[in-house]
């Protein structure tokens, strides 16, 4: 079975333990870049075209040329047949700006009118690794969280638009520093605030609450990235007669809401079952949530706007 699957974006199928970045790769020296999880599930890349649409998206954020979605689509079918369809895996995308080497030499050849090769070729591949142990249990028993403050505002993804926070770059050392230090606290996982006591995000999810009928998000604007998974929720839990609204939300919301959920690509829904300490009990609405989530993703369609 195998249990590494690497594609370049040539469509090619690579030795997975074979070298591929060099040394001077931007991705690697600055983690300038973008990339993209997906869950592979029964050998289909779920939700891929969301997946395409944000990589288009977090492309423009960072001035990086504009991905060939056609090409990413093959190479990621390639990916996805040679995982096979026995277990799920965890596929990446990644794009990075390229080689620093080739981008040094970027104003001789622009002076010298070869602006063909003014712009580095991107590093571009798809990587499929097994799922981690922690997914399984975080599905089905939940999560414990604490809330950590990002010490930022929910205007600052407007008043600095150079910050990216709405694209999926490959600067990800802050995020996994805040899961450790959830970790060191005893909990899973950690939901981050804004300065001014606002919900905001999890390091790797969208956080969602329920109330009633009603489905609630932070929206984009207030500095968090727009996730797919809780897209997917949303289209296919309005047609089952939900409010779905992106609103902001108190720290206390998650208190006084009847649940509150972590979605991501690879743990889907993840209901938070304990909240700085406090035990939070699952309503009986529980299954029918994680069952949407389950059928938004499979289920995601057009790859439309982000
Ligand atoms: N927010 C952040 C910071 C993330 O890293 C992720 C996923 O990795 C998400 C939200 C959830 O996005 P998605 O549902 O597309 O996986």
């Amino acid at each position: 079975m195998v249990d590494r699957v690497l594609v370049s974006l040539d469509g090619a199928v690579r030795d997975a333990d074979a070298p591929l970045l060099y040394a001077d790769d931007i991705g690697v020296l600055r983690g300038d870049g973008i990339f993209e999880t997906v869950l592979v599930r029964a050998g289909n890349a779920c939700a891929i075209e969301f997946h395409l649409g944000r990589l288009r998206r977090s492309a423009q954020a960072l001035d990086l040329p504009e991905p060939e979605i056609g090409r990413w689509r093959e190479a990621v079918e390639r990916a996805a047949k040679e995982w096979g369809t026995d277990r799920e895996g965890v596929m990446r995308l990644v794009l990075t700006r390229g080689r620093d080497s080739e981008l040094s030499g970027v104003a001789e050849k622009v002076t010298s009118g070869d602006l063909a090769a003014a712009v580095p070729v991107p590093t571009a591949y798809v990587l499929v690794l097994p799922v981690p142990d922690r997914v399984q249990k975080a599905r089905t028993e939940g999560v414990s969280v604490v809330t950590l403050s990002r010490g930022i505002s929910i205007d600052l993804a407007q008043a600095a638009p150079w910050q990216l926070l709405g694209a999926k770059t490959l600067s990800y050392a802050s995020n996994m520093a805040a899961l450790r230090f959830a970790a060191r606290m005893g909990a899973d996982d950690a939901i981050f605030t804004s300065t001014e006591n606002r919900v905001l995000e999890g390091p790797r999810s969208s956080v969602v609450i329920a109330r009633d009928k009603q489905l609630i998000t932070p929206p984009a604007k207030n500095g968090v990235l727009p996730g797919v998974t809780q897209r997917a929720l949303f289209a296919e839990a309005e047609k089952a007669g939900w409010e779905c609204v992106y609103k902001s939300l108190f720290t206390a919301d998650l208190l006084t809401c009847d649940s509150v959920w972590m979605m991501s690509s690879i743990s889907l829904a993840a209901r938070v079952n304990s909240l700085d300490g406090l035990r939070m009990s699952a309503p009986d609405n529980a299954q029918e949530i994680i069952d949407l989530v389950d059928r938004g993703i499979e289920r995601a369609g057009a790859i439309g706007d982000w």
